[in-house]
């Protein structure tokens, strides 16, 4: 592209620092590709200004740089470039994606689109705004890493708009900007952040502040320089390898201790504060004892972050220990990577998840916005999500001891349950009453920084439902539930058991001893893995005892019969007794067979009837042995036929016909039998001169698929002019 022969010295000059630092830091990429999206914005943006007089492509090239110096990738880098064309020019979005491919056209799209939401009007469209620009954060992490850059450039360059839009521009980024760069961990930007937003609200608060620490500093700079220097002896004496720097407390949060605790900057600790950055997770630890060697710590205020890091991932340790002349100081400890994490937060993860594997920090942040995304539309009442969304982002930490002084972070709010549960599962559960500071307090009471937490426990105490309405973290939640579940799933089980027996005893149906292979059988039949699954399922009213029952007796009746070695071995069981066109109701796998004195079929008014050591035994119910049978009434169950019964089963039926004796006659029966393609398995034919009767008797045994067959077939024989009774004899 053709370079603009007038260009201002400052852009030229900004654009190489911002070429140079991309250059160094991703030495691999197609340089020119920055540089595309610098020209293209550079024309568009031609002969706009901004507010302090400079040419408006300042901002986007500052923009870039705030993220090349993050170590950003491309597509951030072209994005931060064009952020501010589609909102201050004719370009379209589609023209960014054919210019610059889809990425950077869904993130300026993304960037734009925040850039429309105003996040100070009423407050439910202040709901609906957040949620938006949540939802593009999850969309893509860059588009808020964009956004983060621009409201930072923009406040350092704040000075020159006028003070309402200041004050508004500055407290919006107190509210929404400052927390969501600190939920993502990026506590370099957070900070500068606030720093500039307080100035843009309240320029002479801020610049009393500043000059309060400056004196504090200036006054306290020799003493702190001695300890540096010995610190760092102490440290490679030891072997430590560490670079000890100072370490300032920001304007802004001096100001928020100083108006929270109504207390004079004197009395803020940790105004001063020294940092050790070491190579190494077991050096931070040995790093801490030499400390603690040279200087007697203050009780309660060494934290350990490392083992139990913020919500938003910042890990250190931090301890005050009490200095030479009996001043006190600060030390915070940390690992390169951890310093690293702790400054860039969500971008340095970023930068460095290419080539890893496993779930990064990344995907926690993500995972975090989704859920308040989906909070959000839970909750019908946006004032309350609001609310939520201050609680997470602000998420002031409660710092509270055990009596052995060590250090637990909970939540803001969170009750002596959260912190009985925070110790352990067991502390938690067998929690009855609480002391703070050596005072009862109620399992409700909110805990308070600083607050000595002594649990009373109970052995075999059981936590209660009513714990779930105050509880603020979700390991207590979880505990508490899990507990719950567990006792509910234990009285099932017991009720299932009694249940099952009670069942067993009315079916007569000895359950002493189970047989392994059927109890494998049915638990995975109803895809539990245990027998006490099964049990807790009865007990829920899920299930029914006895098709469960049924399939043990029917086992061990057919083992029975089995062992009787001595008897002629029974019938087998094949296709007979396990007849597919029967089944016993919810039950698959039931030997079942036709009872023969009646032989039902398929469509006939059917019942079972439990035998001993053959299955069940299926009659007709107008069956004249049903009768007889069912005063057993335990043993009956019910039947039915399968729906899959198909076209070409038949079963064969015996029936007798009486009939005059001519000739022709069986020619005539065949005939119906044929047409109904029906056949004929034996037929006998015979005189009835025995009843004392001229006629004859013919005994067929036929083949019908289903009762309206037989029906047919009986209804055309009876027709037959000689015929003159049919009986069906099975
Ligand atoms: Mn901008």
């Amino acid at each position: 592209m053709e370079r603009s022969p007038v260009r201002e010295d400052a852009v030229e000059k900004a654009f190489g620092r911002l070429e140079q630092t991309y250059a160094a830091n991703r030495p691999k990429d197609d340089l020119e590709r920055v540089r595309m999206a610098f020209e293209f914005a550079y024309a568009q943006h031609a002969g706009q200004l901004r507010k302090s007089g400079e040419p408006y492509i300042i901002h986007p090239v500052a923009v870039a740089q705030i993220l090349a110096d993050m170590n950003m990738d491309l597509v951030c880098i072209q994005t931060a470039l064009l952020h501010d064309v589609v909102e201050d020019t004719s370009v379209t979005v589609e023209e960014i994606r054919r210019r610059f491919g889809n990425e950077v056209a869904v993130c300026v799209d993304g960037v734009t689109k925040l850039g429309k939401i105003h996040l100070y009007s009423r407050e439910e469209q202040q709901a609906e705004s957040v949620r938006k620009m949540l939802l593009a954060m999850v969309h893509d992490i860059r588009v808020i890493l964009v956004k983060l850059s621009d409201r930072l450039h923009n406040l350092r360059t704040i000075g020159s708009l006028p003070r309402d839009k200041q004050n508004r521009i500055g407290q919006e980024t107190l509210d929404i900007y400052a927390p969501i760069a600190h939920r993502l961990g990026m506590g370099k930007v957070r900070a500068e952040l606030e720093d500039l937003a307080f100035g843009a609200i309240d320029p002479e608060a801020h610049s009393d502040i500043v000059s309060q620490i400056e004196n504090k500093r200036k006054a306290s700079q020799e003493f702190l320089e001695g300890i540096r220097k010995s610190l760092e002896q102490k440290l490679s004496r030891e072997l430590i390898p560490s670079r000890v720097e100072g370490r300032l407390k920001r304007p802004y949060s001096v100001y928020v201790k100083l108006k929270k605790q109504k207390i004079p900057i004197e009395q803020v600790y940790d105004l001063l504060a020294l940092r050790i950055i070491t190579d190494s997770l077991k050096n931070c630890y040995a790093a801490l004892g030499v400390i603690h060697n040279e200087w007697p710590p203050i009780p309660g205020r060494i934290k350990d972050f490392i083992a139990m890091p913020r919500p938003n991932g910042y890990q250190s340790l931090h301890t005050s220990v009490m200095g030479p002349g009996g001043q006190a100081f600060e030390v915070q400890i940390r690992t390169e990577e951890m310093h690293r994490l702790a400054e860039e937060g969500v971008a340095a993860h970023w930068k460095y998840k290419e080539g890893r594997r496993g779930k990064t920090t990344e995907e926690q942040y993500v995972t975090w916005m989704r859920q308040l995304v989906e909070w959000q539309q839970e909750m019908r009442d946006p004032g309350e999500f609001i609310s939520t969304l201050k609680v997470d982002l602000y998420a002031d930490e409660v710092y509270v001891f055990t009596p052995k002084g060590k250090v637990v972070v909970l939540p803001r709010e969170s009750t002596p349950v959260d912190f009985a549960y925070a110790i352990h599962s067991d502390v938690g559960n067998a929690c009855v009453g609480a002391k703070a500071n050596n005072r009862i307090v109620p399992l409700k009471h909110a805990l308070k920084n600083g607050d000595i937490v002594e649990i009373l426990t109970q052995p075999g105490h059981m936590p209660s439902k009513d714990w779930l309405s105050f509880v603020k973290t979700s390991k207590a939640r979880n505990k508490i539930k899990q507990i719950i579940n567990a006792t509910e799933r234990s009285k099932a089980i017991e009720i299932g058991e009694k249940y099952f027996e009670k069942e067993a005893r009315r079916l007569s149906i000895p359950i002493s001893r189970l047989d392994e292979s059927v109890l494998a059988q049915v638990l995975a039949d109803y895809g539990v893995g245990k027998l006490e699954d099964l049990f807790a399922n009865l007990g829920y009213g899920k299930i029914e005892a006895r098709p469960i029952l049924l399939r043990f007796a029917l086992d061990r009746a057919a083992e029975e019969d089995k062992a009787a070695a001595e008897l002629p071995p029974p019938p087998p069981l094949d296709k007979d007794a396990r007849d597919l066109t029967l089944r016993v109701k919810g039950l698959n796998d039931v030997l079942i067979y036709r009872a023969s004195c009646c032989n039902p079929l398929p469509g006939e008014a059917i019942v079972g009837y439990i035998t001993r050591g053959k299955g069940v035994a299926v009659h007709s119910l107008n069956c004249t042995n049903v009768q007889n049978l069912l005063y057993e009434v335990e043993r009956k169950i019910d039947v039915e036929w399968a729906k899959s019964h198909s076209e070409n089963e038949s079963f064969d039926v015996q029936i007798s016909i009486m009939t005059d004796d001519r000739p022709g006659m069986l020619a005539q029966f065949t005939q119906v039998l044929f047409s109904e393609s029906s056949n004929i398995r034996s037929l006998e034919a015979r005189g009835d001169e025995e009843r004392g009767g001229d006629g004859a008797i013919v005994e067929m045994k036929i083949e019908v698929r289903d009762k309206r067959q037989l029906e047919k077939i009986l209804g055309a024989l009876r027709r037959i002019p000689g015929v003159r009774d049919i009986e069906r004899k099975s």
